[in-house]
C-alpha cells in the first residue's frame, strides 16, 4: 500500500447506508473518509420519503403502541418469505432499536414515530398500523452553513415554489386551504416561514423527509469530523493478504489508493442505473427510467464482487417495485414521478390497462402495484391512471400539482391527456373505449356504495391511509364523473434495487463458502436486503440501511488496530 492518507475507517458512498456507518465510525474514534463520487451529498436517500422501518422501535413503545421482536419476525415470515439464512434479518430485528438509540445519543439524528402508517400487509398478523415507521424531525438546513449547498437537492416535482418542502403533516393543509381557515393561516405562516428563508438560500432551509435525514446525518459527520471527498469516485478495493485494506479512487482524472487500517464499507446505492446489472437481474417489462438518483450505477456491488463478495440470487424480486410517470420537465431534462403515496388511492382515481379494464386495486402498495402490472402483462405496460376534473383538482395526477391553475404545459407535452367523454378519452389514449366505458361505469355504482366489487379497493387500513379520510363512504372511491377526464401512463419501475452482496449479522461482505471477507463491509442498497425482495412496510430500505451502517461502524470499531 502506498504511503498517502492513512485512515481507519473508509465509506463509499454519501446515502443513509454511508452516512450512519461513517458518522458511528468517527463516534467510535476511528479516523473516517467519506467518499462520493457526485459533487453532492445524499444519494437517493435525500430524494426518498424519508420513513425508516424499525420494528419494536423505542419510540412506539413510549407512544404506547406495543410491538416486539416476535410479532415483527413472524409478520416478516409471512410476508417476505425468508429464502435463505436469516442471520442478518435477526440482527436487524434484535439490533434495531439500539441502533436508532445510538444513533440519537452519539449523533445529531432525531427521528420520530408516524403513528398512524400501516404496515403494508395490515391485516396479517404481527402487523401494526403505525409506529413501526419513524421518520426524521424537521431540519434546519441553517445549521450547515455553508455546506447546506453540498446536499442534494429533493425532486423538483416534490417543492414548491421552486424550493419549498412539505412536510408529510403539512399535507392535508395545504388540500383544505381552500375551506379551512386554520389550514389556510397554517399554510401561509410556512410560505411567509420560506419566503424568509429564501433571502439567505438557494432553496428553503427547512428540510423534511429524506433530505431532512440527509442533513441531519451530514450535520453529524461534520461534528464528528468525518473527512468528505466529493467528486471522487471508489474505482476498486486494495486487497492485502486477502484483506480490504484500501480504496483506489479516481478524482480529477487522477488516480491513488488511501489506506483502511480497520476496513472500507461499500455504500453506493445499488445498481438502478447500471444497464447490465438491470438486463442481468431485473424483468425485461421494467422501464428503463428510474426515480433513483443517477449515480447508483452498481459500483459498489461490482467493487464488492471483484474483492471477492457474492451477490444474492434467491430473492423473490431483484429490486423494489413503483410505477412511474415519465416526461420532460419544462426546463429540459427528463422527470421521473414515482407514484408512491401521492395520488393512486385517492378518490376517483382508477389504473386501467389497454383494454379499458382494472387490473387490482389501486391503493395496494406501490410495489404490489407493479407485480399487478407485470402479471396483466403487455396491456398493463404503460397502464393508464384516469380520473375526473374534480379529482385532479383536489389531488392532482403525477407531476400535476393539486389545485394547478394551469394544465397547459402538462397537454402541450403529452403528459396529461383531457377529453369531454370517457370514451374520447380512451381514444386519445388509443385504448378500448367500449371496455373503459363499461368499467368506469362499474365502478361509479361501486363507488356511490361504497364497496369495490372487482378489486376491494379501499379494504384495508393501508389503502384507506392511501385514501382521503374526509371521503365516505369509501375514502379510495368516489363516481367519476364530472368532465372533462383526464390520464396519464404509468410504468414498472423501481425504487432501488434488492439484490445486493451477501452480508452477515454486522454488514461483513461474504464471500467463497459463506466466510466473511476480512475488512469489507457492505450496506444500503449494495447488502442483499433482508426482506429477500418484498416490501412489507414504509421504510423497509432505510430503516435496514441506518442499522446496518451502524452495525459496520461498531464492527470496524472493534476491528481496528491500536494506534
Ligand atoms: C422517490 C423515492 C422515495 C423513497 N422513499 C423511501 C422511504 O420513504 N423509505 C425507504 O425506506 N426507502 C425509500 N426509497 C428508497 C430509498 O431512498 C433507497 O433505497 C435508499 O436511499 C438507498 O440508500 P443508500 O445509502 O443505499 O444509497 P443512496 O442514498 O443512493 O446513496 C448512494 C451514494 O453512493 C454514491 N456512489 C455510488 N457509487 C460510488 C462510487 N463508486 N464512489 C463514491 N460514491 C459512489 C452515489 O453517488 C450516492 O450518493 C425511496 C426511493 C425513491 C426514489
Amino acid at each position: 500500500m502506498p504511503a498517502g492518507a492513512q485512515y481507519d475507517a473508509i465509506v463509499v458512498g454519501s446515502g443513509a447506508g454511508g452516512l450512519a456507518a461513517a458518522c458511528v465510525a468517527a463516534a467510535e474514534g476511528l479516523r473516517t473518509l467519506l467518499l462520493e463520487k457526485s459533487p453532492l451529498i445524499g444519494g437517493t436517500t435525500a430524494v426518498s420519503g424519508g420513513m425508516v422501518w424499525i420494528p419494536a422501535n423505542p419510540k412506539m413503545a413510549a407512544a404506547g403502541i406495543a410491538d416486539s421482536v416476535d410479532a415483527a419476525r413472524g409478520y416478516l415470515e409471512r410476508c417476505a418469505p425468508p429464502a435463505r439464512d436469516t442471520a442478518a434479518r435477526e440482527a436487524f430485528l434484535a439490533r434495531g432499536a439500539e441502533a436508532i438509540e445510538y444513533l440519537e445519543a452519539r449523533t445529531s439524528l432525531r427521528l420520530r414515530p408516524v403513528l398512524n402508517y400501516p404496515d403494508y400487509y395490515p391485516a396479517l398478523p404481527g402487523a401494526t398500523r403505525g409506529g413501526r415507521v419513524l421518520e426524521p424531525e424537521d431540519f434546519d438546513a441553517a445549521l450547515l452553513g455553508r455546506d447546506f449547498a453540498l446536499m442534494r437537492w429533493p425532486l423538483p416535482e416534490f417543492m414548491l415554489f421552486g424550493g419549498m418542502m412539505v412536510a408529510r403533516p403539512d399535507l392535508p393543509h395545504f388540500r383544505a386551504l381552500l375551506s379551512s381557515p386554520r389550514s389556510a393561516a397554517r399554510v401561509a405562516r410556512l410560505v411567509a416561514q420560506y419566503a424568509w428563508q429564501r433571502l439567505f438560500a438557494a432553496r428553503g432551509t427547512r428540510l423534511v423527509l429524506g433530505n431532512a435525514l440527509v442533513g441531519w446525518l451530514l450535520k453529524s459527520a461534520l461534528d464528528l469530523k468525518v473527512e468528505l471527498r466529493l467528486n471522487t469516485r471508489a474505482v476498486g478495493v486494495a486487497m492485502r493478504k486477502g484483506r480490504a485494506a484500501g480504496v483506489k479512487i479516481e478524482a480529477n482524472g487522477r488516480r491513488e489508493t488511501l489506506a483502511a487500517r480497520a476496513g472500507v464499507v461499500l455504500a453506493g446505492g445499488g445498481f438502478s442505473h447500471d444497464a447490465e446489472l438491470r438486463a442481468r437481474l431485473l424483468p425485461a417489462a421494467i422501464a428503463k427510467f428510474s426515480p433513483v438518483c443517477a449515480a447508483d450505477s452498481g459500483d459498489g456491488i461490482r467493487l464488492g464482487l471483484a474483492a471477492g463478495g457474492k451477490i444474492g440470487e434467491t430473492n423473490s424480486h431483484n429490486a423494489y417495485w413503483a410505477p412511474v410517470s415519465h416526461f420532460r420537465r419544462a426546463g429540459g431534462g427528463e422527470g421521473v414521478f414515482p407514484h408512491t403515496v401521492a395520488d393512486r388511492g385517492k378518490p376517483g382515481i382508477i389504473a386501467v390497462t389497454r383494454d379499458g379494464a382494472r387490473f387490482t386495486s389501486e391503493a395496494v402498495s406501490y410495489h404490489e402495484f407493479v407485480l399487478a402490472m407485470l402479471r396483466a402483462g403487455e396491456a398493463a405496460n404503460p397502464a393508464f391512471l384516469l380520473c375526473d376534473r374534480r379529482s385532479l383538482w383536489q389531488y392532482g395526477l403525477g407531476a400535476v400539482r393539486p389545485f394547478a391553475l394551469s394544465l397547459e404545459p402538462h397537454i402541450r407535452n403529452g403528459y396529461l391527456l383531457r377529453a369531454r367523454g370517457v370514451g374520447e378519452l380512451a381514444a386519445r389514449l388509443g385504448i378500448d373505449a367500449a371496455g373503459l366505458e363499461r368499467t368506469v361505469a362499474t365502478y361509479n355504482e361501486d363507488a356511490r356504495r361504497g364497496v369495490d366489487s372487482a378489486f376491494g379497493l379501499g379494504g384495508d387500513a393501508y389503502q384507506r391511509f392511501l385514501g382521503d379520510a374526509r371521503n365516505a363512504p369509501n375514502p379510495c372511491m368516489r363516481p367519476i364523473e364530472a368532465a372533462p377526464f383526464y390520464a396519464i401512463r404509468l410504468y414498472p419501475s423501481d425504487l432501488g434495487t434488492s439484490a445486493g452482496l451477501l452480508a452477515d449479522a454486522e454488514a461483513r461482505v461474504l464471500g467463497a463458502g459463506g466466510a466473511p471477507v476480512p475488512g469489507l463491509y457492505a450496506c444500503g442498497n449494495d447488502m442483499n436486503s433482508i426482506m429477500d425482495g418484498a416490501y412489507p412496510g414504509p421504510g423497509i430500505t432505510l430503516g435496514p440501511a441506518l442499522v446496518f451502517g451502524y452495525l459496520a461502524g461498531r464492527s470496524l470499531a472493534r476491528a481496528a488496530p491500536m494506534r
